[in-house]
């Protein structure tokens, strides 16, 4: 029964009611109900971003509009607050973007909301680069078409006329600026046309700058395909029977290093171009070099690279252009998979296998399977290339789900590298305390004399990673993180690389008080160091996130070194990837040990991956090329596969593990994490968090393991302590079913924080 006096919302039937369903920015994963005024109907679509009220303090914040239409029947006749306003004019998202952000939140466990904000940059939602102006326009034509108008136009003075012709040539609004240039006047007559309602005026958001310039590149030479080899022409063949049959198909290209796999992309891209579409290339952040972006605009007429130092300004213009479909080659890390290309014809994600294609924050997403599913929305092939494919992409293969392309010889028949490992137990020491050992001396010693070029490759940064307490054989750790401070000699700083916390190194050991603390182990500083006193004649620079951290820092090294002006490179894992030097004759990896007894499941993968990549730097010209591996772990299989370029055999091996352990790819791990700043408490919590899930797996039959708890690998982090546990199931589905029953109702504990992270790349 209606009372008597009903109020406002209930007075309307429900099918009168028009409702916009919004989701907010915050953790908890719920769609809210919002009336739409009368007003903003016509207006107000699904994608649209808005600003509601929020709370008992009807706060105003942004929200997503996700949904939008009349009530229906079963719609709660609760009090429905209002939109407020619509904050841009177009919908940022189309019903697939909709759908695809969708599906994140249900497989990495975020809300709705967490996904579109991250999926729009900040520049978009403050119109970065943009501001408003007046422009100008002539009246309507009816109105103009009046006796009185007509008449008025007929005794308009010569410079108001001027402006009048100038609007009616234009045929679009003007800004001031360009009307008075265009009628060769002052604004005088402008506001005198406008007093005389033969012109009207309003506010337009404009672009700050109109210069297509960094989309257009009319500057670059443009080059000409190139004639593809019989590898190559199969392997795009393939892909373009997919494009033409508009299928989702995945390949995963494993093409070796030097094969040509970006030759093919190339020219998988120029056929959907062809048609009008759009193509998404990913890459590593790290390999968004000069050289690489170089290749693609040299072929292609309007190419927009989303890299890291873009202003916000520069993203929104991207942003605006791909929006608009003017762009054709999308090039970009992670973030450019959300790319909003209206017209989509192809996705590729070069170098598959780096770990930087899962995002480390909400929402924890994996770049390639939110391609693999925008890949399916859109209807349009994924090509996953890489040297050294995941495990994960490689079981879909042999599963058949997805469709291997392999291009197992280099371009040109040039031959692999040849690799050697070399047992440092057995090598002789040139200097005590030398990381160069005789062999790999002996060899850098034969290659630049030739004029070839050398790589030297570190996987640490800093002078050297440990100060070492000989009266308590203890190394310095970082007061906030349970990790040994590294040595950074220029600024004679002990640096944890964790947190960033630097201080002078002690003079005594903080833990037993015993002077005389020794520098030991080498980082890229000390390896320069050395390799300066060996090879005297030689011009030597170093490549790593100390060095390269002003803007173009990048380009002047990798430009110095492609002119020959540097003869030896050496660096972190900022060298390893994508680097095409003919001139390159040797490859020395200083300490391959360093990835491969890191406390992770992953540590095995990572070695092989990081070998085979960095030995693919060489032998790209005439000269042939040599690879030096520097071991104490000789027999290893990853360094042993990797010496062999034996993918196969890795895969092989490494799967077999594996599957004896129910690890991925034969299993999902869902990782929870948690910290707080008492070591008991998080322990005690973290036991009580799994031991609920394992309640509820077993009450709802889901067949889902719990791993742990246990210490996480680095135990202390930023001064908290954190343990973690995996949730383990052959189907995701049943880890965040599981999930999804616990969650919301899970205990809070004071002072501790906890993630769930859905397929980690990291354990
Ligand atoms: P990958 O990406 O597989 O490591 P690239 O695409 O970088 O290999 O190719 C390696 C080198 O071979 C590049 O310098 C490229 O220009 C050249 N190349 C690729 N395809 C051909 C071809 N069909 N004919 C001649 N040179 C080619
Ligand atoms: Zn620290």
């Amino acid at each position: 029964e209606l009372p008597e006096n009903p109020m406002p919302w209930e007075r309307e039937s429900a099918q009168d009611l028009y409702l916009a369903q919004i989701v907010l920015n915050r953790p908890v994963d719920r769609v809210f109900h919002y009336l739409v005024p009368e007003s903003m109907r016509a207006l107000l679509r699904a994608g649209h971003r808005v600003q509601v009220p929020f709370g008992r303090g009807n706060q105003l914040i942004p929200g997503y509009c996700v949904g939008v239409g009349p009530a229906d029947e079963n719609q709660p006749s609760i009090r429905l607050k209002t939109v407020e306003t619509i904050l841009d004019s177009r919908p940022l998202f189309d019903a697939k973007m909709l759908k695809l952000t969708r599906w994140i939140a249900d497989r990495y466990l975020c809300s709705w909301g967490q996904v579109l904000e991250c999926v729009v940059p900040a520049g978009v939602k403050n119109q970065a680069g943009t501001r408003m102006v007046t422009v100008f326009e002539l009246a309507a034509p009816s109105h103009l078409a009046g006796d009185e108008s007509a008449a008025l136009i007929e005794k308009l003075p010569a410079k108001q006329r001027a402006v009048f012709d100038a609007l009616k040539l234009a045929e679009k609004p003007l800004t001031l600026e360009a009307l008075t240039q265009a009628a060769n006047c002052g604004s005088g007559p402008v506001q005198s046309l406008k007093k005389k309602s033969l012109i009207r005026s309003h506010q337009k958001r404009m672009q700050h700058f109109e210069n297509d310039d960094d989309v257009v590149h009319a500057h670059i030479k443009k080059q000409d395909d190139l004639q593809l080899n019989p590898d190559q022409c199969r392997a795009l063949d393939q892909i373009l029977a997919a494009i033409r049959g508009q299928r989702s198909e995945t390949f995963v290209l494993h093409g070796v290093t030097g094969s040509g796999k970006t030759e093919v992309y190339i020219q998988a891209i120029r056929e959907v171009v062809s048609y009008g579409q759009q193509a998404i290339v990913l890459v590593p952040e790290i390999s968004l070099t000069p050289q690489a972006i170089q290749r693609f605009r040299s072929r292609f007429d309007s190419v927009a690279v989303l890299h890291s130092h873009l202003s916000d300004s520069d993203r929104h213009y991207h942003w605006q252009n791909i929006a608009a479909g003017k762009v054709q080659v999308i090039v970009g890390a992670r973030s450019a998979v959300f790319a909003p290309a209206p017209h989509l014809g192809l996705i590729i994600i070069d170098e598959e296998h780096e770990t930087s294609f899962k995002q480390e924050t909400a929402p924890r997403y994996h770049a390639r399977e939110v391609a693999r599913q925008r890949s399916e929305l859109e209807s349009v092939p994924l090509i996953l290339g890489s040297a050294t494919p995941t495990l994960n992409s490689w079981l879909r293969v042999i599963e058949k789900k997805d469709t291997l392309i392999s291009m197992a010889k280099r371009v040109n028949d040039l031959p692999m590298p040849n690799v050697n490992i070399i047992d440092v137990r057995n090598d002789v020491q040139i200097r005590r305390n030398d990381s160069i050992g005789r062999v790999l001396f002996t060899g850098m010693q034969h290659a630049l004399g030739a004029g070839g070029q050398v790589i030297l490759f570190l996987n640490l940064r800093g002078y050297s990673p440990a100060l070492w307490c000989k009266g308590c054989g203890n190394s310095v750790k970082c007061p906030h993180c349970e990790i040994s401070l590294t040595w950074h000699r220029d600024k004679n700083l002990a640096v944890c690389h964790s947190c960033d916390f630097s201080a002078k190194p002690p003079t005594h050991c903080p833990g037993c008080g015993a002077p005389g603390l020794r520098f030991v182990g080498t980082g890229t500083q000390r390896l320069e160091e050395e390799v300066k006193a060996k090879f005297p004649g030689y011009k030597c620079q170093r490549m790593d996130s100390d060095t390269m951290r002003g803007a173009g820092s990048h380009a002047r090294v990798l430009n110095a070194f492609a002119s020959g002006e540097v003869d030896i490179l050496l660096g972190t894992q900022m060298i390893a990837k994508g680097l095409d030097f003919p001139n390159v004759t040797l490859v020395g990896v200083v300490d391959a040990d360093t990835m491969l007894h890191q406390p992770d499941l992953f540590a095995s993968e990572r070695t092989f991956q990081l070998i085979a990549q960095v030995a693919g730097r060489t032998g790209r010209g005439m000269q042939g090329g040599r690879v030096f591996v520097q071991t104490a772990s000789p027999s290893e299989p990853a360094i042993l596969k990797a010496a062999e370029h034996d993918f196969l055999g890795f895969a092989k091996y490494e799967m077999g593990h594996r599957k004896e352990m129910l690890a991925p790819p034969y299993a999902h791990y869902a990782r929870v994490i948690l910290r707080g700043p008492q070591e008991e408490h998080v322990q005690e919590f973290a036991r009580q968090l799994s031991q609920i899930l394992s309640d509820a797996a077993e009450e709802k039959k889901l067949s889902v393991q719990i791993l742990g708890p246990a210490p996480a690998p680095i135990i202390r982090l930023k001064k908290y302590f954190r343990y973690h546990f995996q949730l383990a199931a052959v189907n995701v589905e049943e880890i965040l079913q599981l999930w999804r029953e616990v969650d919301g109702k899970l205990p809070r504990e004071k002072g501790i924080e906890y993630i769930i992270d859905v397929d980690p790349v990291n354990m």
